[in-house]
């Protein structure tokens, strides 16, 4: 049997199973693909409403209406202070483990603030770093803190720093996106397989056994 395309983060949904942020705005669900969602409160767009939307995301969360918290994080680019971030980042983690959901994490320019947050969360071993494409000591930073990677987009750029890191990201803490991209999913996983040497098919399998692992669908 076919085995289908898992995408664990996209504002686009196509082909294969879903996980949709609608943070971006109003969603086309597919035709031909099934569409889970999640919710969170990215770190660009943190506005007045911060506190009402946490309030609604742990409301879906108690009511079963999403899958994953996030995308959430930290970004240096942010207008709102790290401080602010940090502590709505934080809470958002305490709901995901509340609740024992996957956390899809956005991290720019704040990887050890994003650490400090992990360290100080009681639970986080279903913690997702979305659209990774950093310098190998992060990767390493982020492996041994038990991080998921999620590859996007950045790898069907052959000279892009995720694109020469797949090698080193083992097979039990890897997943697949297409986030905001226009790739298919499964030109994403063309890439991936590609560079790690298996078969789509293969890396179809790895990606499905983490899946299972974080969520209950
Ligand atoms: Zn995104």
């Amino acid at each position: 049997m076919a085995q289908d395309f898992i995408n664990v983060h996209t504002h686009k949904p196509g082909a294969g199973i879903n996980i949709v942020d609608p943070c971006l705005g109003e969603v086309m669900l597919p035709e031909n693909g099934k569409a889970y969602f999640s919710m969170g409160i990215h770190p660009l767009y943190i506005d007045a409403t911060a506190e009402e939307k946490l309030k609604e995301i742990g409301l879906a969360a108690a009511t079963g209406k999403i899958v994953a918290v996030g995308e959430c994080g930290l970004d240096r680019n942010s207008p709102v202070s790290m401080e602010v971030q940090q502590d709505l980042f934080g809470r958002q983690a305490e709901l995901a483990a509340r609740y024992d959901l996957p956390l899809i994490i956005h991290g720019v320019r704040a990887i050890p603030e994003l650490i400090a947050v992990y360290k100080k969360c009681p639970s986080h071993c279903k913690w997702i770093m979305h659209g990774f494409n950093n310098r190998r000591e992060i990767l390493q930073d982020l492996l041994q803190h038990g991080f998921y990677i999620s590859a996007g987009r950045h790898v069907m750029e052959i000279g892009s720093n995720v694109y020469r890191l797949l090698p080193e990201i083992p097979d039990n803490q890897i997943l697949i996106e297409t986030d905001n991209s226009d790739f298919t999913i499964e030109e994403i996983y063309q890439s991936v397989a590609r560079r790690k040497e298996i078969t789509v098919e293969k890396l179809q399998q790895i990606v499905r056994t983490n899946f299972d692992k974080l969520f209950v669908i």
